[in-house]
């Protein structure tokens, strides 16, 4: 057994899976977040940010990032909560409140007490932060999923969390993560004038094509020892983080499991920088289709796991030129070659003498007499198709005006005899000759017939 190739492939897939914190682009933007929750951890500021961006843009990414830079230093860890908040998984504010209550350790504190109003128990909470005379922690709200927070009851969470972060009350930062960009129209009044309106947009990164084959080998390559030091000596800073809530600590890829043969990885990095070596080769190629169909890092990442996911010792070792292409290509089916390929030799056969008709005609309408009396002449000669009966053919054709291969080009149903109602053809010429070639042991006559009307 290879065991160098199975702890590259488990490596591989992990860091894909679950490698939270590695942002790639997006520098000023992670700036900014990162200037505002540092002036909140040591100034004591307060503070409200709303992070949007479609779906797969990486806000989530940024965010662990950010913390993933700041958490580290004691400073930071002594001074601040953090609160984890997502509206998937709190739908109202009494789940959130207590959510918030168990991620500040307070539980034993709030216990049997009964407070009046949710602003009340919040102020309680921030209020047991303030220890003797020190000044009080920050805390740090992430609300992933910020839209959701917006169609509780009264947005009761929302209007306080901002009342305390522009009242001076406590210091607080608020750190809304959403996909919809007319969030702030769902604010209320109240609640809208009290954030501070401080948003920053996530697009995806317009990489170039150059940029997109990069992170293509970065991310099939395996780091040098060094940086797999690195990587490992973060992450285990990162599990010093409070709150058990966070997501980031939890089941975090963790490159320090790893150790790998210094030769083999070598020779690995080497075959993965050979697929994209030569700029005219079949994978680039391919991944120019790719990238043009969704430039998304998180698209990018789903083909590489197919990838991955394929290596195995005993059949394929290594990453292949013809798997990349092959893996592209499934992305690129035409939905209707595929429908075409799972019609009956009969239907193929009337779709064919359609084709003929139409090239002849330059796409006259037809109907089923006359696409009957092209399909017969053939049908006479060929060894496979002889004896179909008129009726069977009729039946195949509507098949055909069913799926709507053909379309009838009069809106009056039922007055013409179903023989004689024209139709046209709703499909190319391509996809038919490409059905033709793909379709799974076509008696070779029919194959001919389709290339050449003559008999
Ligand atoms: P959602 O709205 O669904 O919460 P999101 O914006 O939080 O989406 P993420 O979960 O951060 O998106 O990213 C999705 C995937 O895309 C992750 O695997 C992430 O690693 C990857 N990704 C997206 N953008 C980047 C980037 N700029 N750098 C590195 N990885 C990225
Ligand atoms: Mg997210």
């Amino acid at each position: 057994m290879n065991e160098d190739l199975i702890k590259i492939r488990r490596f591989l897939k992990e860091r894909l899976q679950r490698d939270y914190t590695t942002l790639h682009g997006h520098e000023m933007e992670r700036e900014n977040v990162r200037q505002l929750l540092l002036r909140t951890a040591e100034l004591g500021e307060s503070n409200s940010l709303l992070l949007i961006g479609p779906r797969g843009s990486g806000k989530t990414t940024l965010i662990n990032a950010v913390l993933a830079d700041l958490v580290p230093s004691a400073d930071f860890q002594q001074n601040t909560i953090l609160v984890h908040l997502n509206g998937n998984l709190h739908t109202d504010d009494k789940l959130a409140l207590k959510s918030i209550t168990v991620q500040m350790q307070l539980e034993n504190a709030a216990n049997g007490k009964a407070f009046g109003s949710f602003a009340e128990n919040l102020a309680f909470l921030l209020a047991c932060l303030k220890s003797g005379n020190k000044r009080s922690k920050s805390v740090i709200f992430i609300l992933e999923e910020f839209d959701l927070f917006c169609s509780h009851h009264n947005q009761t969470l929302l209007y306080n969390l901002f009342d305390v972060s522009q009242s001076a009350q406590a210091p607080i930062c608020v750190l809304g993560a959403t996909c919809r960009l007319d969030v702030i129209e769902l604010l209320e009044k109240r609640v809208k004038s009290r954030f501070s309106h401080r948003q920053i947009f996530l697009f995806p990164t317009a990489n170039t094509f150059e940029t997109y084959l990069d992170r293509f080998e970065t991310l099939l390559s395996i780091p040098h020892e060094k940086e797999l030091k690195q990587a490992a000596e973060r992450v285990s800073q990162l599990k010093l983080l409070n709150s058990d809530e966070l997501t980031i600590h939890r089941n975090h890829f963790n490159p320090a499991k790893y150790k790998f043969n210094k030769k083999y990885i070598e020779s690995w990095n080497n075959s993965i920088a050979v697929l994209i070596d030569d700029n005219k080769s079949a994978v680039v190629a391919a991944l120019q289709t790719f990238f043009e169909i969704d430039k998304s890092e998180s698209f990018l990442k789903v083909l590489l796991f197919r990838l991955v996911a394929q290596l195995d010792p005993n059949s394929q070792p290594r990453i292949t030129a013809e798997q990349v292409c092959e893996i592209i290509a499934t992305y690129t089916v035409d939905p209707r070659v595929e429908l075409l390929c799972g019609l009956s030799v009969l239907e193929l056969c009337l779709v064919i003498a359609i084709k003929h008709h139409s090239e002849i005609y330059d796409r006259d309408p037809f109907n089923f007499e006359i696409i009957f009396a092209r399909f017969a002449k053939f049908a006479k000669v060929s060894t496979t198709m002889q004896g179909i009966e008129r009726a069977v053919s009729l039946k195949a054709f509507e098949r055909l005006r069913h799926m709507e291969m053909i379309l009838p080009i009069s809106s009056v149903v039922g007055k013409v005899q179903k023989d004689f109602e024209m139709h046209r053809l709703a499909l190319t010429y391509g996809q038919i000759n490409d059905a033709v070639q793909k379709y799974q042991a076509l008696p070779t006559e029919v194959a001919q017939w389709a290339q050449s009307s003559i008999i």
